[in-house]
Formats: structure tokens, sequence, C-alpha cells
């Protein structure tokens, strides 16, 4: 793309009425924008990185047997009420439509899956299955200050399994842990992630947070300094003294953002949506489910938390809104043709080049470059044209070298 026709413009200044530097830096570089407080527009350079991460999400659910659909944003009242969260989801946003009845705007999605699967599950033949989605969610946040971290507006990706065993659905809770780990691995933030105990709910001890390392992060977790596999978030770290993987008792204290959560529901929401099937032995039972959650857009933030340095974002390839930034530097029209050439055939090869063409001093183009933050930059000014030669440079490297046009 043509940097002279991209939408956006990049901000010299910080916006004044944002504090993290997620905000500041997506807002400044022109990915995102701030309509209100936790509510953000994804810009084309911003959308472009969130497609992303939702497509490295979508192939893994998919490779563990996930089938995506998409559910309904508005909830009926009474959904929410049989499982008596209309009054005590603290979140929960909730609309009045004139003439009609009351509905919530879907902060989470088993009031809707639960009843849906109902239609579809009978018997034990019917299990196990797996439905998940990539939809904006709604949560009235009290605290919605840090960016991308914490929005009223996000997205989630949410997946139920539905399973006719307790130990069927270990089996698959086991899976996703490791499905989730290949997420943040191929997002870049595996080396941070810690695998966390957080409150379980009913059905188990303990559910399984994603945690990652970062300062703007709002949750504590303790890190079992032996094994080093396992953390402990604080809310619960004092019913659990020792790791319960490894008996360790020395901890590390860290600040994190939880990027994903994962928890076996039980018969939790299929208990009152009566959502049965019939067992080999020709008896009853309640389905026992699963749900596993990841925020495409807290990830988007949580990246840029850990990957910046004081020039702007130095984003990981595979996540990048662009592998390279081409910028032709000088007048001349021997410089204009060679650059254009060279995008032209990048372009044709599909290597996504993001092409700085307008008439800015070198200054100008390098430090938006580096605000941007795409992986290589890729120089052609008079200086390289004399080798017919292009500078090459990693966002994250300090040295330049020159290769051949013709090697590129
Ligand atoms: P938190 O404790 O941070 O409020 P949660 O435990 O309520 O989050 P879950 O219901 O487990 O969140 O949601 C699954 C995932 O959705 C989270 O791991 C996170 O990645 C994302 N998420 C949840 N709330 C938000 C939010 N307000 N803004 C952005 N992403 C969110
Ligand atoms: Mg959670």
């Amino acid at each position: 793309m043509r940097q002279s026709q991209l939408a956006t413009k990049t901000l010299r200044e910080a916006p004044k009425d944002e504090q993290s530097v997620n905000a500041i830096l997506l807002t400044r570089a022109g990915f995102i924008d701030k309509l209100a407080a936790g509510v953000y527009s994804y810009l084309p350079l911003g959308l472009r990185v969130l497609r992303k991460i939702e497509n490295i999400i979508r192939e893994e659910m998919l490779a563990a047997d996930g089938q995506e659909i998409l559910m309904p944003v508005m909830h009926p009242r009474e959904n929410w009420e049989q499982t008596g969260r209309w009054e005590n989801f603290e979140a929960l946003i909730k609309l009045k439509i004139a003439g009609e009845k009351d509905f919530a705007l879907g902060p989470t999605h088993e009031e809707v899956v639960a009843p849906l699967a109902k239609k579809f599950v009978f018997s034990y033949k019917d299990l196990p299955a797996y439905l998940f989605q990539i939809q904006t969610k709604f949560r009235d946040e009290p605290r919605a200050k840090s960016g991308l971290l914490r929005t009223r507006e996000f997205l989630m990706k949410d997946l139920y399994s539905f399973h006719a065993s307790a130990q069927d659905l270990d089996n698959y809770y086991q899976k996703m842990t490791t499905v989730y780990f290949k997420i943040f691995e191929r997002c870049g933030l595996r080396d941070k992630t810690y695998l966390t105990l957080a409150s379980g709910g009913t059905f188990s001890q303990f559910s399984h947070e994603f945690q990652t390392v970062c300062e703007a992060g709002e949750d504590t977790i303790f890190i079992c300094q032996n094994c080093k596999n396992l953390a402990i978030n604080s809310e619960i770290k004092n019913a659990t003294p020792a790791c319960p993987a490894c008996s360790g008792m020395e901890f590390a204290k860290a600040k994190t953002a939880e990027v994903g959560n994962i928890f076996k529901l039980g018969t939790k929401y299929s208990a009152p949506f009566d959502l049965k099937f019939k067992d080999r032995d020709g008896r009853e039972k309640n389905v026992i489910m699963g749900c596993y959650g990841v925020g495409p857009t807290r990830l988007m933030g949580t990246i840029v938390e850990i990957s910046h340095d004081d020039k702007g974002i130095i984003w990981p390839e595979s996540v990048a809104p662009f592998k390279y930034h081409l910028l032709a530097l000088g007048e001349n029209a021997e410089i204009k043709k060679a650059a254009d050439e060279l995008y032209e055939k990048l372009t044709a090869q599909r290597v996504e080049p993001l092409y700085d063409d307008r008439e800015l001093s070198a200054g100008e183009k390098f430090a938006e470059a580096d605000l941007i933050g795409i992986p290589h930059r890729l120089v052609i000014s008079e200086k390289t044209l004399k080798e017919n030669s292009v500078e090459i440079k990693k966002r994250n490297k300090k040295e330049a070298k020159l290769i051949k046009i013709s090697e590129l």
C-alpha cells in the first residue's frame, strides 16, 4: 500500500486523555482512535494487525476441531434470568427497547450457546462438540484506563466444549492448554506468559489463566521459582501456599495482563437450560461443558506493551500490519522510479510492503517508520542507487546493510 493513500496520519504528540503506553503509541501511529472511555475504532493499520491475531486464533481453534459460528450480541433478558446472572453479572450492559422486552449486550455467551446446543445435542453420539466465535463483547468496566487492555467493547474468541463425561472434558481442557500456548507463541508472547491458577467456580477447584508479564497489566501473579511452569493469581494465593505442580514454596511476584482464561463449567450452564443427552445405557444426563476465552484486542495492546522502544512500536512479524516498509528518500526522478519498481515487484510477490512515496524529509520518514513499527525497513536513496542496492534494516536492530536490488 502507498502511504500517500493511507487514510490515517501519525500524530506528533501523545493524546492528552491516554495514560497507557499501548494506547498512546497505537493512537499516535494511527492504529486506533478513541470514541469514548474504553471504546475504540480500529483504523486500516490497526485492523490489519487485529485480523492477523484473529486468524492465528481461528487457525488454532479449527485445528482443535472447533466449528466457527457467530452468535447474537443482543440477548433476551429471560436467558440471563434463567442462570441468575441478569442480577448477578456486575458488568452486564442492559438495554431497554421501546415497546419490547429487555435485552443485554453479550459480555459472554453461555446463556446463548447452551440453549443453542440443546437444539442439536440429543445422544452421546452427538458429543463431544466444539463451537467457537470471534465476536465483540460488551462489559461496563469501571476502570477503562489501560488502552486496549481493558475496554468496554472488545473482541473475544470464546469456544464452548460439550462432553458426555468429566474425563472427556479433562482431556480436551488439557489439549486446549497446549493450543493456547501455541497461540501466544505465534503472537510473540510465549516467553512472558504463564499458566496461572485462578478461582474456578463450582465444578473444579481452579480455572486456568494465561497471564503475560507486563508493567501495565492489572493482575498480580506469583510465579513458582522452582518449576517456573506455573503461577498463582494473587486473588487465591492465600488458599494455595505451595505450587500444586512441584510443591515449590518460593514465588516471584509479577504484574501481568490476563490474555486468556479457560474454565471447566461442568453442568453450571447445561442444568438451567436442561441441556441433556442420552448415554449408552439409555439414561438422561446433563451435558458437561468447558469454556475457553482469549481476547484479540487485549492481545494487541499487550504485544505493544512488551514490544516497543522510545521511538515506537516493534511488531513481531506474525502480526505486523506489513512485513516491509519501503522508504524512498530524495525527490529525484530516478529514485522515485526505482522505488516504484521495487514496490510493484514486492506487491506482485505478495510480500506486503507499505511504501512511503510521500514528499517528506528523510528524518520525518525514519521517525514515522519507527513509530509504526513494521519489522523490516527498506530504503532507496541516491547513495543506495549508486550501488544498485537497497538498504535493509530490522526495526529491532541498529545495523543496516546494503543488498543488491536484484538479490532482494
Ligand atoms: P478480567 O479479569 O481481566 O476482567 P475476565 O476474567 O473477566 O477478565 P474472561 O471473562 O475470562 O475475562 O474473558 C476472556 C478473555 O477476554 C480475557 O482473558 C481477556 O483476554 C479478554 N477480556 C476480558 N475482559 C476484557 C476487557 N474488558 N477488555 C479487553 N479484553 C477483555
Ligand atoms: Mg478471566
